[in-house]
């Protein structure tokens, strides 16, 4: 069987051209989409994260500041943080890089995030939507996982879907999208996780795989059926003596021994991690539209 690469960029471009005309249309009223981005601590990860989020604004002529807090900051000192970009009207979207340091409670922290300006998706509030069917932000990842389906045509609708990892950044907002009645939805999907019994039972049952745990390769060709569709959100750097930089990242999929059997897949790096920065875009152009439509 031919496997087809299922590459963000394309997509990512196709979306990216799109956000370019209403990014016209909002500065020719005087709108900058602009996402204040915090990160607290040093974690270099996370740094990278960032700055990769903050060129793709550039690049569209969007706006993006990145505020670094030290790793000593207190919740009620964040708190404020976050209160003043709430009420500071340049920012359209607000980005809390997780993780945070360990004596930050990010739940906690994240509802503090005016619902308007979660353009990561992450306020309750806004999970609540999802789960409601009334979507409003959509978390980046997972929202863009499902344009990756729809750019590749790949049928959901009366499909098993399983998904591994029930985080509220990608598991569990992807599996009850996928579950309702829209067009990239109308599936059976079963919600797998760590405490899951039989794992393969359930992922041999799959038309569409969608993996975010965290655990290099763990989804292997023996687990699957022949001709099922794969989208691999895991991002895992692993030695590798014969890389420059002394590791490779790789994603919760072997990807090589699904070649040839599944039908389609998403490389690690260039398939969903694409998407998640031109979701987080997306998402920003959205929140400056609403302050536009405020307007009028
Ligand atoms: P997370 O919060 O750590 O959640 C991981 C989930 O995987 C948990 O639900 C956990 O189950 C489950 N799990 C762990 N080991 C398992 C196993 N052996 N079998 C079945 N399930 C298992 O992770 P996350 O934030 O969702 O991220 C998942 C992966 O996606 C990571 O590699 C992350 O770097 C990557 N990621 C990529 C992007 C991107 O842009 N491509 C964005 C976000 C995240 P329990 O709930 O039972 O613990």
């Amino acid at each position: 069987m031919d496997t087809t690469i299922l590459k963000g960029k394309p997509v990512a471009l196709k979306i990216k051209e799109q956000l370019s005309l209403k990014i016209l249309d909002l500065k020719k009223n005087n709108i900058i989409p602009s996402l204040a981005a915090i990160i607290v601590g040093d974690n270099p990860a996370s740094k990278l994260y960032v700055s990769s989020k903050a060129k793709a604004f550039s690049n569209l002529g969007c706006h993006s500041e990145v505020f670094e807090l030290p790793k000593n900051t207190t919740e009620n000192e964040l708190k404020e943080f976050i209160s003043n970009l709430n009420d500071n009207d340049q920012f359209h979207g607000i980005l809390l890089q997780l993780p945070l340091p360990s004596n930050l409670n990010e739940k906690e922290i994240l509802k503090n995030i005016s619902p308007s300006k979660d353009v990561d998706g992450l306020h309750p509030q806004n999970q609540g939507y999802i789960m409601q069917g009334e979507p409003k932000f959509i978390p980046c990842t997972p929202l863009g996982c499902l344009k990756i389906l729809d750019y590749y045509k790949i049928e959901t609708k009366s499909k098993n879907v399983v998904v591994i990892g029930r985080s509220n950044l990608v598991g569990k907002p992807i599996a009850s999208l996928m579950s309702q009645s829209f067009s990239y939805g109308n599936a059976t999907v079963t919600l797998c996780h760590s405490k899951t019994k039989d794992l393969n039972f359930h992922t041999k049952k799959a038309d569409i795989l969608i993996v975010a745990v965290g655990v290099p390769y763990l989804l292997k060709s023996n687990m699957i059926k022949e001709g099922c569709h794969i989208i691999d959100v895991g991002i895992n750097r692993i030695d590798d003596s014969t890389n420059k930089k002394g590791y490779k990242v790789v994603g919760d999929v072997d990807y090589d021994s699904m070649i040839g059997k599944a039908a389609s897949i998403t490389p690690v790096p260039g398939g969903v991690g694409v998407m998640t920065v031109t979701m987080l875009l997306s998402n920003t152009v959205d929140a400056a539209y609403n302050k536009l439509l405020q307007r009028k």
